[in-house]
């Protein structure tokens, strides 16, 4: 047996990082790992102006989305202990769930389409996280502790009345924020007049949705005060899509490389015509875009999974152009092949073929929507019954009818034994199916023993509201043998 210990090490499969190079390691930890605290600078200028007047309206639409009806229907509602799921008013059963799949489909599919042609623009423009944390929470923060250098200063300083204060200030802002976000939240998964009711009732009624109420509202604090753009770094997994979905004829943030390059200062009273013809780009490498980034990346390196397209450098680099008397769009929307060759947006395969997916769905599931029935019914033997025989000879059999009402308003259903002959009764008299709910109740069937076959019978009952046949059931009638 070969006792020699080996002299020499095995050759590690870990790569050592390469700090120099971007790709090797995220703009947000240091070389031990430890989280580096991001400062981006207050931006303005066109998009940033533009983004807001967007965030207001997606703002408006967040908050008063559990308030708005449609037919009666909140817009959205998620509630998932109750199965019972509304979009854009419509209500979604169980037995929907194929229709949901297909929605569900649906939404995973545009996100395709719309990310192979237009890079992130949901991500900038429209996403909660950036919205809430770009238009709220930001703009909070640079109002009580005010720019990035401000910031820095502050977190730098020792604790004083006034540094205190601001924090104070401004970690209470944040969590009523989170509490209001939280609760948003809530009455889009239980409906606002449930939320209603957990706030007003006694706590001790409501202790599963008082521990969500306080779990939502710290989840958004965590979120907003601390974790930030991490999120979407590593939490949200359409970044990490990014690669799979983007090709070179996306349009992305993307800096304009070919007019850039060779970046360099510039000096005072140099003229472009100079710098040009020294080997300088357009790129006067203020780093005004770096600063502004919120992701801390360097959009000068290319397209990075942290860039969430908020466009703060395209803004920044604007300003730095125009104050230079250049033209602007040096960083701009455009795709790598705009870049390089001039080209517009191009419909590739990829595209053509993920929209006649999108297009077929949208049709599968129009379909369903307008062929959905406003009531559905099912009808089984109840279980464990058998059948019995009337003093006067008839057979009965018990039946339970389940009844779903999806309509908006209450429904007086009748249900008609149509085959064969025989008599149906439904137990406690009249069946009404209150609106969006489900109805389950007992039946009895009796048929005569010459409309019965031996051993199992097969019937037809009709469902029937206002006169108007809804749908036609079938199910079995047992019986004795001959
Ligand atoms: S802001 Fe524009 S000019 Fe300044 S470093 Fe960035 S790309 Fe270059
Ligand atoms: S690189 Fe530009 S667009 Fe991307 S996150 Fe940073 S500032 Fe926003």
């Amino acid at each position: 047996m070969n006792t020699t210990p080996p002299t020499e090490k095995p050759e590690s499969s870990v790569k050592e990082v390469d700090w120099s190079d971007f790709r090797d390691h995220i703009a947000t930890a240091d070389r031990e790992g430890r989280r580096q605290w991001i400062y981006p600078r207050k931006v303005s200028g066109k998009f940033f102006r533009l983004r807001t007047w967007f965030s207001w309206l997606l703002l408006f639409i967040m908050f008063a989305g559990p308030f708005i009806t449609i037919h009666g229907n909140p817009l959205l509602l998620m509630n998932i202990v109750e199965r019972k799921f509304v979009v854009f008013g419509q209500i979604f059963w169980p037995q929907d769930m194929i229709i949901f799949a297909i929605a569900v489909l649906i939404f995973a599919v545009s996100i395709l389409v719309f990310t192979t042609a237009f890079g992130r623009l949901w991500c900038g423009w429209a996403c909660p996280q950036t919205v809430m944390m770009e238009m709220v929470f930001r703009k909070i923060e640079y109002f009580i502790e005010g720019d990035a250098h401000q910031q820095r200063a502050l977190n730098q300083a020792a604790w004083d009345g006034n540094k205190i204060a601001k924090k104070i200030s401004k970690h209470a802002i944040f969590y009523a924020l989170s509490f209001l976000v939280g609760n948003v939240l809530l009455s889009y998964l239980i409906g606002w007049q449930q939320l209603y009711q957990i706030v007003t009732d006694p706590p001790a009624q409501h202790v599963t949705g008082l521990a969500f109420m306080i779990a939502f509202s710290l989840l958004f604090y965590g979120i907003f005060a601390r974790f930030r753009e991490q999120a979407c770094t590593f939490i949200c997994p359409y970044g990490r899509l990014q690669s799979l979905l983007l090709d070179e004829n996306s349009i992305v943030v993307a800096y304009d490389y070919k007019r850039g390059e060779k970046r360099g200062i510039l000096k005072r009273a140099q003229k472009f015509g100079e710098r040009r013809f020294a080997g300088f780009g357009d790129c006067v490498a203020c780093n005004q875009c770096v600063s502004v980034c919120p992701t801390g990346i360097d959009i000068r390196n290319g397209t990075q999974m942290e860039c969430v397209h908020c466009t703060a450098c395209m803004d920044a680099c604007d300003a730095v152009m125009t104050k230079i008397g250049n033209p602007r769009g040096l960083i701009r929307y455009a795709s790598l092949n705009g870049i390089e060759r001039g080209e517009h947006l191009r419909v590739t395969p990829r595209l053509v073929a993920y929209s006649v997916v999108l297009l077929a769905l949208a049709t599968a599931l129009g379909l369903m929507i307008f062929t959905r029935a406003d009531v559905e019914a099912t009808v089984l033997r109840a279980p464990g019954s058998l059948f019995q025989q009337m003093p006067d000879g008839h057979f009965s059999n018990l039946y339970t009818v389940r009844i779903v009402n999806k309509t908006s308003r209450e429904l007086p259903v009748e249900l008609r034994l149509e085959s064969p002959a025989g008599t149906l009764q439904v137990m406690g008299g009249q069946l009404v199916v209150p609106a969006q709910k489900l109805l389950e109740n007992s039946v009895l069937i009796e048929l005569e023993p010459a409309a019965m076959k031996s051993g199992t019978t097969p019937l037809v009952v009709g469902v029937y509201a206002g006169g108007k046949k809804l749908q036609t059931l079938k199910t079995a009638f047992i019986g004795p043998r001959n």
